[in-house]
């Protein structure tokens, strides 16, 4: 594990300068779910964590401006118990209860969740086992070793939460060593299986995800081998507001979260059948087959569309 420190502070100022001085030599550590297995299996080495659990600012769950805003630091556990998700928000609560276990969602936070590390079959392995088979581009090696290629990486994101929160048009507020600013969360995702994200630059804290309230109907599902335990192998989640406005997004299929939006009217099942295809850079590197995935691709959209069109 670290070798070096263990900061605890106690606002998102101290955090941030703690950061500063360590010059990228630490790692945030919010429920650490994530970061402890990449430790264990020495795929990260920075000396130094900083945790952010006593900082109280990031915790809270609530209305603000007609926006639910979600802090940061609140768990998965306490999101999809929390009142105004209970009440508004069943996309929500529903995500968060697909992911891993209850142990799991007591202590994993949703912002978390949202840099949740991409995976791959041929990377998310203990060292000897990456020494067996050989390293590949994303760790010391100069090849993947799914496709065969010297210049990308092609591993997924399998934040769950992610293509809920983005099919519901949330935005993320996040502060480094010089500003506070806010993005559209899709924003925070960079197609690229090694550098995952954007934004992060200086230190950056997500501080606080916002949605706005407003009607609309949902279908979220996700396929997995065990239902018990394992991460995501396609998760569908979709959004149509009053106005007809469609907001689809698929994740685990690809290196970034896929959004397709546009008025529901302007689609036919097929066209958004074959621009999710097209637009999912899907490779063999998962737990079920790839014939298999892409095959449950269009069954959950026709699925979602069926559903939302009652
Ligand atoms: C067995 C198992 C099954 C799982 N199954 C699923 C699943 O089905 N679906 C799914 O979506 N996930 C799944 N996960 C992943 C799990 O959801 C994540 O591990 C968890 O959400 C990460 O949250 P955390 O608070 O523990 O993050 P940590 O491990 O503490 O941190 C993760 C990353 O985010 C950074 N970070 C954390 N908070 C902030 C912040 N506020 N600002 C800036 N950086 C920050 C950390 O530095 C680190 O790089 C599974 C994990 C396990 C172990
Ligand atoms: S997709 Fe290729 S380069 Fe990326 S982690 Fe997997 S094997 Fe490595």
């Amino acid at each position: 594990m670290y070798k070096e420190s263990f900061i605890i502070p106690h606002t998102v100022d101290e955090a941030l300068a703690a950061a500063g001085n360590l010059q990228g030599d630490y790692r945030y550590f919010a429920g650490g779910t994530d970061i402890q297995i990449y430790y264990k299996q020495g795929l990260i080495a920075e000396n130094s964590i900083i945790d952010l659990n006593e900082i109280a600012e990031l915790k809270s769950i609530g209305f603000e401006n007609g926006q639910l805003k979600i802090g940061s630091l609140a768990t998965l556990d306490e999101l999809a118990r929390s009142k105004p998700v209970q009440d508004h928000f069943s996309l929500i609560k529903n995500a968060a209860l697909s992911i891993a276990t209850p142990v799991i969602r007591k202590t994993a936070t949703v912002g978390g969740n949202l840099l949740v590390k991409n995976r791959c079959n041929f990377y998310n392995q203990s060292e000897d086992w990456r020494i067996a088979v050989g390293s590949c581009l994303r760790d010391q090696g100069d090849i993947c070793r799914v496709t065969g290629g010297k210049n990308k990486c092609f591993s997924r994101n399998v934040s769950d939460l992610a293509p809920a929160l983005i099919a519901l048009n949330a935005t993320v507020a996040l502060q480094n060593r010089e500003q506070t600013f806010t993005v559209p969360l899709i924003d925070l995702y960079q197609p690229d299986g090694i550098n995952n994200h954007n934004h992060l630059e200086k230190d950056a804290i997500i501080t606080a995800i916002s949605i706005p309230r407003k009607k609309h109907k949902w279908y979220f599902r996700k396929l997995r081998l065990r239902r018990s335990l394992d991460y995501s192998s396609l998760t569908v989640a979709a959004v149509m507001d009053t106005e007809n406005e469609l907001h689809v997004c698929i994740n685990a299929m690809s290196m970034a979260p896929v959004l397709i939006r546009g008025l529901f009217t302007d689609f036919t099942l097929e066209q958004l059948q074959k621009t999710a295809a097209k637009e999912c850079k899907t490779v063999d590197n998962d737990l079920l087959p790839l014939k298999y995935r892409r095959e449950m691709l269009k069954v959950y959209l026709d699925e979602m569309w069926q559903s939302l069109t009652k």
